[in-house]
């Protein structure tokens, strides 16, 4: 039962090789970003909390956050997922594909966009205590300023986020500067920070997280 935080600013790729390698090494995949866009696009009670703050490029509150995180480790429903995905599921518990699930799952898990305050941090080891799991890593993918801006202005072109336009991207970056940035030295101060260079293609960086998943699950 694997934890692997996947690290990065605005813009850095966290989403698309977060994908990636649920894909590959058969993790669930926790998108902080996605459940609140899913929240958001259901309009629910949570949702209409936190639209606005979204369209501003603020962060959520570290509550709000939290408590989706932990909801979801406990269901093991991945945000990739259209619906339950159980084989997926059996997957990332490291069960085959015909073998029962247990009504507690404990899957392998990578986390993206999540934590991304000091406090988050601090809640998410708690919780961890809770639900007996550690963190096995946290793999920050390291993008120059300029490639970050121009990636984001790029997306933008053709997402619907409605989080992308000019003054907002500008805002996120604050934001990350401001009260995401200090993860990465809460991280290093432990020894479970791992940086990458991610201002290539999606292949390369890719290659390279491959490289260092396969060292943390010991495949060759
Ligand atoms: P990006 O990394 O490109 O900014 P995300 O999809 O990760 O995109 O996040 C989009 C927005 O969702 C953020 O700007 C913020 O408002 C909110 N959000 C996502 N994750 C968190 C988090 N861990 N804490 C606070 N707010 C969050």
């Amino acid at each position: 039962m694997k934890n692997i935080v996947l690290f990065g600013a605005p813009g850095a790729g966290k989403g698309t090789q977060a994908s990636l390698l649920a894909e590959k090494y058969d993790l669930i995949h926790l998108s902080t970003g996605e459940m609140l866009r899913k929240e958001v696009a259901q309009d629910t009670p949570l949702g209409r909390r936190v639209k606005d703050i979204m369209l501003r490029g603020d962060l959520v509150g570290d509550d709000i956050v939290v408590n989706l995180i932990a909801k979801a480790i406990d269901t093991g429903r991945g945000t990739t997922m259209d619906e339950w995905d159980e084989i997926r599921l059996r997957r990332a518990c490291g069960l085959a594909d015909n073998e029962p699930l247990p009504e507690k799952p404990q899957p392998s898990i990578i986390y993206d966009g999540f934590p991304r305050t000091v406090q988050q941090c601090q809640m998410l080891e708690f919780i961890f205590r809770q639900k007996e799991r550690k963190l096995d890593a946290v793999i920050s993918i390291d993008v120059p300023q300029e490639e970050l801006v121009r990636r984001i202005h790029e997306r933008a072109l053709v997402s619907n986020r409605s989080d992308d336009t000019e003054e907002v991207i500008r805002h996120r970056l604050e934001e990350y500067e401001d009260k995401t940035r200090p993860v990465l030295d809460y991280y290093k101060v432990s020894g479970r920070l791992i940086s990458i260079d991610g201002s290539g293609e999606i292949s390369e960086t890719n290659g390279r997280l491959c490289k260092v998943m396969d060292a943390l699950l010991e495949r060759n």
